[in-house]
């Protein structure tokens, strides 16, 4: 029989947020594949989870998707963790869930936390409706295409940013959306976890000119004056 396919939530900073079937199902998987491994065995330490670790990243999806498969067909579990949060959100678990969907095996999603319900859940901005963008396109055309149609919907944003683009993406925000209110969650669950709110001007001069960290965005829908 074949093995399953675990998609094993792990904490966004703080490593005391991870469920007790995530910690069981790391500790009986036959293989963990990790994006960084290095990254990855602080956790399973923390845990005392001693099960062999395999590097599955965005630079080797392709050919290690294929291998992972082999082992899911021999009856091996394989629990798949990422670098933070969710896997298959906005990181290379997408590919190999997709690759397992299409071979058959199955998929056992182990529940937890991801950055955007977090930053979203205390941005203070509507939670009826809400997109969920994850990172935008680096090209600059693509780029402002993609946030020229963004700036038409009238419910909540979420993008997730890198430090050293946050705030030329606030600065374009400001340029196409026009002031809005904003929430930036840094370093969620860290030390320095920090949530900054207001319009846009505001939440840019607060946040420096060199923000550290992990950054989500969250963006005030367009108000329909009408
Ligand atoms: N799979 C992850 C999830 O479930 O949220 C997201 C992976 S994505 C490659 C990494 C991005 O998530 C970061 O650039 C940042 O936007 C966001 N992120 C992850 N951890 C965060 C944290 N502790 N605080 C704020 N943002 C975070």
């Amino acid at each position: 029989m074949a093995g399953n396919l675990y998609i094993v939530s792990t904490p966004i900073g703080n490593l005391e947020d991870i469920t007790l079937r995530a910690i069981r199902v790391l500790k009986e998987a036959g293989v963990i594949a990790a994006e960084d491994t290095r990254h990855t065995r602080k956790l399973l330490s923390r845990y005392d989870i001693h099960i062999p670790l395999t590097s599955y990243h965005d630079h080797n999806k392709y050919e290690k998707a294929e291998i992972l498969i082999a082992k899911m067909k021999e009856g091996v579990d394989i629990a798949l963790v990422s670098d933070a949060g969710t896997p298959g959100i906005s990181d290379p678990g997408y590919y190999l869930i997709k690759r397992t969907i299409e071979e058959g095996i199955r998929i056992i999603p182990i529940p937890g936390t991801t950055a955007f319900t977090t930053a979203l859940s205390i941005s203070g901005l509507s939670t009826d409706r809400f997109s969920f963008i994850g990172f935008l396109p680096k090209k600059r055309t693509a780029r402002e295409k993609t946030l020229k149609t963004l700036s038409t919907i009238e419910h909540t944003l979420i993008l997730y940013e890198s430090p050293y683009r946050a705030l030329k993406t606030l600065n374009e925000i400001r340029e196409i959306f026009g002031e809005r209110k904003v929430s930036v969650a840094r370093e969620l669950t860290k030390i320095h976890e920090e949530m900054i709110r207001g319009t846009v001007s505001e939440v840019i001069d607060k946040l420096g000119a060199r923000p550290k960290g992990e950054i989500v965005i969250v963006i005030e829908g367009k108000v329909n004056d009408a």
